[in-house]
């Protein structure tokens, strides 16, 4: 089966073509009958006043051919004026009846054809740009602009606007939540890779963070994972409380976290990680035990083309904390390598 695209403006003007041209053929069609009816009368009032003439010219001219026998020859020329006349009527009637209906009628028509391509056209071109609107996903700042003069038009756009906005909020939520981690609800790892990425790709001097949790295994062994969770979650909510808008955090992956900081130095960088560190060290924990940290630190160098490059070195620094016993920060950076407890 073949597929058939039946366009609405089509349809619309040979509708309108085929009434035009019913109506027009039967008002022709009963314009005719009526003047033939009026032709065929006059006529036969015509061949009345004809024979009634020809009878009063006859006795004229047998009276005036008795008077005087040269009146002969006028009473012919007279009959002659009188046939012609009749023929000339009839004649001039039936390109009358052309003129004056199927010239006019032509001209109707056509003006009528010219609006209904126009209405059609005027009809159909608001759907047309709502279906290409919606073909190419278009915002709603384009719907808006669609000229919607007639109702169904109106409530089609309205329902095709509030498909739009009901899909671009949930692509938003479904973005957000892309980014989010789903346990503790801070950014997660894809959206700290983004915001590296762009960092580094721009050459944005900045400082990062790596933050492990200490003997975080023993607290799930000890309380239970779900007590475990909401060490995590905790952490996750002090930790952004404490570096506020100095910079972005981040759930790395497990017990481990990251904070970005635009524009910061090394130093900045320990002054805020050494900070979080001692305060974390003092909170009290949903589990009733401490729970410490320890941080690897680095900055931006000209040389990192990657994220991954920065995170290892943040990495080999957290690992040199770790092996200091835990609960301290430790900063590499090109120059040096140094342990704050
Ligand atoms: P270290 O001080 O060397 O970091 O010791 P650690 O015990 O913290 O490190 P390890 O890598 O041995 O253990 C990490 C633990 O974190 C193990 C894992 O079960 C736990 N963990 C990772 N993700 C989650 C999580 O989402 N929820 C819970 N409850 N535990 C998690
Ligand atoms: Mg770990
Ligand atoms: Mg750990």
């Amino acid at each position: 089966m073949g597929k058939y695209k039946l366009k609405l403006s089509f349809v619309i003007v040979s509708m309108i073509i085929i009434v035009v041209l019913a109506t027009s053929g039967v008002s022709i069609w009963s314009s005719y009958r009526n003047f033939n009816d009026i032709l065929t009368q006059n006529k036969n009032m015509m061949q009345e006043n004809y024979v009634r003439e020809l009878s009063a010219m006859s006795e004229n001219y047998i009276q005036e051919r008795l008077n005087d026998p040269n009146q002969a020859q006028s009473i012919e020329l007279n009959m002659e004026q009188l046939v012609g006349k009749i023929h000339d009527e009839n004649t001039i009637s039936f390109s009358t009846f052309f003129k004056s209906m199927i010239v006019p009628l032509l001209i109707l028509f056509v003006i009528i054809l010219i609006v209904a391509i126009w209405i059609a056209l005027k009809i159909v071109r608001p759907l047309q740009k709502l279906s290409t609107s919606v073909e190419r996903a278009e915002g709603v700042q384009e719907l808006e602009v669609i000229n919607d003069w007639y109702d169904e038009v109106r409530s089609l756009k309205e329902v095709v606007e509030n498909v739009v906005i009901l899909s671009e909020s949930k692509i938003s939520d479904l973005t957000n939540q892309l980014n989010l981690d789903s346990l503790t609800g801070i950014p997660n790892r894809r959206r700290m890779d983004q915001i590296l990425n762009e960092l580094i790709f721009n050459r944005v001097p900045h400082a990062i963070v790596l933050i492990d949790l200490d003997d975080f295994k023993s607290i799930n062994d000890t309380y239970g994972h779900t007590m475990g969770d909401e060490v995590l979650k905790s952490f996750a909510n002090h930790m952004q409380n404490n570096i506020g808008k100095q910079g972005m955090c981040f759930r790395y992956g497990g017990e481990e976290f990251m904070v970005i900081l635009p524009s910061a130095t090394v130093d900045i960088a320990i002054e805020i990680a050494e900070n979080l560190r001692i305060k974390q060290a003092l909170l009290d924990t949903a589990c009733g035990r401490p729970v410490t940290l320890s941080a690897g630190i680095t900055a931006f160098t000209t040389n990192i083309m990657n994220p991954n490059q920065l995170i290892s070195i943040a990495d080999q620094a957290l690992y040199k904390a770790k092996q200091s016993g835990r609960n301290c920060t430790c900063v590499v950076d090109e120059l040096s390598e140094k342990i704050i407890k």
